[in-house]
């Protein structure tokens, strides 16, 4: 029999009427003969609430009592969904991620580590459902621990892995990955198909319709991957391996060198400047941040001429700028800069496509697009598949859409 894994995010669940029609897909998928496992996220909302209590609470809260906090949400989903469940006939359980186990390690973005799938295989014996909230797992001492925003994705396809699925599908409140958020640019257009490649690094530059985890962890395990609408029947975008019908995709994709644009307005940009031109100075700037567990993004460094003082300009996450420049004040002499300056109204924009691979002078329209407007940009990187640029945070939706026009990503008028 096949088996399958369903995941409902925050939209989806919120409230009593839409936890029925989630139920009413759920009856459907069991009555076609699948084994099913639904994974649910809060109600939309819900976390953000019971972060900011936290926040609340104290300044600098305890990451294993925000974990028992804000795992709270999909336990009442996970629940309601149960009842509705069985109020239509139908053998459903819930069970909390310390019930199968869900084994995790860390806080606040804890990995998980492993699935047992023992009471599922008992489930699925009498012909029942489960329900498992997502987000949520439990470390080796017993405490509750999460995955870190957006986690449900990466529980879905955890889940989907321990129980070898043979397709786990991603409902939300669109129907499938779009060339760019499509509320943001109402002309973005909705892909049939993307690569885990494609997928992973648009969730790494800021498209949240997947966190990033789940999409590498999908690749990894080949799980195949499907975003959908729970409010519409459609087939939504199916995420495949790069060796998927190259045929069909080139059709799918009309060979678009970039497939997405997508932003990120969770950088800070941090300037370091008077900095000694030696050996060894940017070594002692990152290395005790990466100690510190900072994400450091992107990086720039400008040195006028050999021997002069030197700038370097980089980004972290928003959440880590207060700690980043307390950890670099307090080897201010060692580094030996003059000043730290830092920026948070900035965003990220970037353009991604595995066509980029073989196209030469994708950063250059990028740039030429820009400057056409008058964005200035402050930082780039580029990868083997994507170009990211720094700019004022003002100019998001404006760069964002110039771009996707730009790229010939418009959705043609008919369609838009
Ligand atoms: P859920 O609560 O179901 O997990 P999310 O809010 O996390 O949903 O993700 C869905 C949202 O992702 C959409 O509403 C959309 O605004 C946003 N999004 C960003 N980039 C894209 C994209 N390229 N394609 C589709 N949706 C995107
Ligand atoms: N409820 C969690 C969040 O809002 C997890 C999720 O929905 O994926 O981040
Ligand atoms: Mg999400």
């Amino acid at each position: 029999m096949p088996r399958i894994v369903m995941k409902f995010g925050g939209t989806s669940m919120a409230g009593i009427e839409r936890i029925r029609a989630v139920a009413e897909r759920v009856r459907r998928e069991a009555e076609g003969g699948n084994q099913v496992a639904v994974v649910v996220s809060a109600m939309a909302g819900e976390t953000d609430r019971l972060v900011q209590l936290c926040r609340e609470a104290a300044a600098l809260y305890d990451p294993r009592e925000y974990d028992v906090v804000v795992a709270s949400g999909e336990q009442v989903t996970s629940g309601l969904l149960a009842i509705t469940l069985q109020g239509m006939g139908l053998n459903a359980k819930s069970y909390m991620g310390w019930q199968l186990p869900i084994r995790a390690s860390g806080h606040s973005s804890a990995l998980i580590e492993g699935i047992d799938v023992e009471v599922l295989e008992r489930v699925f014996d009498d012909g029942g459902i489960a329900i498992i909230p997502g987000f949520q797992g439990v470390t080796s001492d017993g405490a509750v621990a999460t995955l870190g925003r957006g986690g449900s994705d990466t529980s879905a396809v955890a889940l989907a892995a321990a129980m070898k699925a043979d397709r786990c599908d991603i409902y939300t409140d669109v129907d499938g990955v779009y060339t760019t958020d499509p509320r943001i640019v109402p002309q973005a257009r909705k892909l049939d198909l993307i690569t885990y490649e494609e997928m992973l690094e648009l969730a790494s530059v800021g498209a949240k319709v997947l966190q990033t985890r789940s999409v590498g962890l999908a690749m990894r395990r080949n799980i195949p991957l499907r975003v959908l609408s729970s409010f519409e029947d459609g087939p939504g975008t199916l995420i495949v391996g790069d060796d998927y019908g190259k045929a069909t995709r080139d059709k799918h994709m009309e060979r678009n060198v970039i497939t997405g644009i997508a932003h990120d307005k969770n950088e800070a940009m941090v300037t370091l400047t008077g900095l000694p031109d030696r050996a060894g100075t940017v070594a002692a700037i990152f290395a005790p941040l990466a100690k510190a567990n900072v994400d450091v993004d992107m990086i720039v460094q400008s040195v006028p001429r050999p021997g002069e003082p030197s700038l370097l300009t980089f980004t972290v996450p928003r959440a880590s700028l207060t700690h980043s420049v307390a950890e670099l004040e307090q080897r201010k002499a060692e580094i030996g800069f003059d000043e730290i300056l830092t920026q948070t109204n900035v965003v990220k924009v970037s353009a991604v496509g595995v066509g980029m691979r073989s196209n030469a002078g994708i950063a250059a329209k990028m740039f030429e697009t820009l400057a056409e407007r008058g964005i200035n940009i402050l930082a780039i990187t580029t990868s083997e598949i994507k170009v990211s640029v720094l700019i004022p945070e003002e100019y998001t939706e404006l760069a964002v859409r110039i771009l996707h026009t730009a790229y010939g990503l418009d959705a043609p008028r008919s369609e838009a």
